[in-house]
């Protein structure tokens, strides 16, 4: 029925004479922007398939960078033609790993702890033709909420066959009731709900044994932790060597690839202290331009995969990968 539909129109169509350029130009409707398509990247690297997973994205003042005076902030955001409209676009992504022996998740996103434009992992994962049940491993870089809220939904595991891992420094800071104490008071109120969403997170995994930490010099599904302290205390991430090149899934060493580049020792107000996160980014940058590793990162702009890059030993560039299909 469709088909002779569809074989009547075209006839009917190829019975009329090619329209002027006036014409179609009159009859032209006006398009609308839809809704983008992309929400998951796959890049291989050699024998290991890494996609990349959209969250959403989120626009942060330029106010929260940190010591550079505002006007070069605008300015350095010029230079890279980003656009200031809503403040600084950053995209929140994760990593689904496909090792051949095992389907790893590095972060998780944010699902609805920072409201209804964050969350679309999960529904990207499935997108991308994997199932949520055939994740086993989670590895969170830290437990800020945009990394670890994607793992449950409403108290229940969204990855219910998957064990958890953060750095035993990680959960020290955000799961002894010791440290509460220890922040700022000014800082506190913020702390205090920042820990009861990692605590719901976490909790279907806790009930089950399924959360576990790491120190520096463990390995995890072949997933080498490098301890990348500042951001949080208990910052890590993660280096996997595949046949082809070594992938380092850095988390929130940097969360801008233009001010954070062009000027590294610019500090966010998320970083928890921040002379440590500019003196890791530093040293990882410095790292990262010399060996050429393929750099994963959950807030450059998707799909966050790419190279690092230094003309001077000073400044750096971000090196996004190409699309391929
Ligand atoms: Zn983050």
């Amino acid at each position: 029925m469709k088909k002779t539909a569809l074989l009547l129109s075209i006839s009917f169509l190829s019975s009329f004479p090619l329209l002027s350029h006036a014409e179609t130009t009159k009859t032209l409707p006006v398009i609308e922007q839809q809704k983008q398509v992309a929400g998951y990247y796959q890049y291989q690297a050699g024998n290991v398939q890494i996609t990349a997973l959209l969250d959403g994205t989120n626009f942060m003042s330029p106010t929260l960078f940190k010591n550079i005076p505002q006007q070069q902030v605008h300015e350095i955001l010029k230079k890279y033609y980003a656009d200031q409209e809503k403040g600084v676009q950053t995209s929140v992504n994760a990593f689904l790993v496909n090792t051949g022996k095992s389907l790893v998740l590095v972060d998780s996103g944010a699902a609805s702890c920072f409201g209804a434009h964050l969350g679309s992992v999960l529904t990207n994962l499935k997108a991308a033709g994997y199932q949520p049940e055939q994740v086993d491993t989670i590895l969170l870089t830290h437990l800020h909420p945009d990394h670890v809220c994607g793992i449950s939904k409403d108290g229940n595991a969204n990855f219910p066959n998957a064990t958890v891992y953060a750095s035993q420094d990680e959960a020290n800071y955000w799961l002894d009731a010791k440290q509460t104490s220890k922040v700022p008071e000014a800082k506190r109120a913020g702390y205090l709900g920042t820990v009861e969403k990692i605590k719901a997170a976490l909790a279907p995994y806790q009930a089950k044994q399924r959360f576990k930490t790491y120190k520096l010099g463990d390995e995890i599904q072949g997933f080498k932790v490098i301890s990348t302290a500042g951001h949080t205390p208990g910052h890590f991430s993660y280096a996997l060597k595949t046949d082809s090149e070594t992938v380092v899934f850095i988390g929130d060493i940097v969360h801008s690839h233009t001010v954070q580049f062009d000027r590294p020792k610019t500090a966010i107000e998320y970083d928890i202290n921040p002379q440590q996160a500019v003196q890791t980014r530093l040293k990882q940058f410095a790292d990262f331009a010399k060996h050429g590793q393929t750099i994963a990162a959950p807030h450059l702009p998707f799909p966050g995969i790419g190279h690092v890059y230094s003309a001077d030993g000073k400044s750096y560039q971000w090196m996004p990968i190409h699309f391929k299909d």
